[in-house]
């Protein structure tokens, strides 16, 4: 999956609507400390459904909509759009947004979509909010110190089948169900002789 570009709105210290195109070839962010280099980085985890607010550098959720200087007021929302290009060059276009007090909704393509079925789209390209290939600071020494289960974590997504996983919690969880109703059906049933 390619990157080709990243619009923020009211995210962290991008207040303003900002983009970043990601051409071939390398692209550097480069500026003064403290000026939203990182937040650039979060944002693409972010809207790759990064649900923890400690790898966000925050609190909480809501922590990563604009809070607000001496000279600008709070923003009520953040908005972060990746537009990317999968493997059979098929545009794609996945937007969250969050809201004071209404959580995060997801968009792909313009469409509604679930927090699952974004952690779907990016584990079957083999990437991710938590895919080693997004390098924060101070993470190479956690890649070459990582235990035997989180480099099988990494292998596994390099190999394109992290989205295997998701499934099989997905169709676990559905057989505990029909289990569950199985096991209800019989007591009913019972009942009836
Ligand atoms: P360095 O080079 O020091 O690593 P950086 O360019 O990576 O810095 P970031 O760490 O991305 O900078 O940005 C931090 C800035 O973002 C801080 O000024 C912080 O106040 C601002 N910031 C973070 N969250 C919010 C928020 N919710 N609202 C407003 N500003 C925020």
């Amino acid at each position: 999956m390619k990157i080709k570009k990243l619009k923020l709105s009211g995210f962290k210290s991008f207040v303003e609507p900002a983009e970043l195109r990601i051409e071939r070839g390398l692209t550097g962010v480069v500026g003064p400390n403290g000026c939203g280099k990182s937040n650039l980085l979060e944002a693409i985890r972010w809207v790759m459904g990064e649900n923890s607010p400690k790898s966000m550098r925050s609190g909480g959720m809501e922590d990563v909509i604009f809070a607000g200087t001496a000279q600008r007021p709070p923003r009520d929302f953040a908005e972060v759009v990746l537009q990317c290009e999968d493997s059979d060059n098929e545009e794609l276009e996945v937007t969250r947004r969050i809201e004071r007090g209404a959580g995060s909704a997801y968009r792909v393509n313009g469409r509604d979509v679930r927090a699952k079925d974004i952690a779907l789209v990016f584990a079957d390209a083999a990437t991710g909010a938590h895919s080693p290939a997004l390098v924060s600071q101070g993470k190479i020494a956690g890649i070459i110190t990582a235990k035997p289960a989180e480099r099988r974590q990494m292998l596994e997504e390099a190999a394109g089948i992290a989205g295997l996983h998701v499934r099989r919690k997905d169709a676990e969880s559905k057989l505990r169900q029909t289990e569950a109703n199985l096991a209800r059906l019989e007591d009913l049933m019972a009942g009836l002789d």
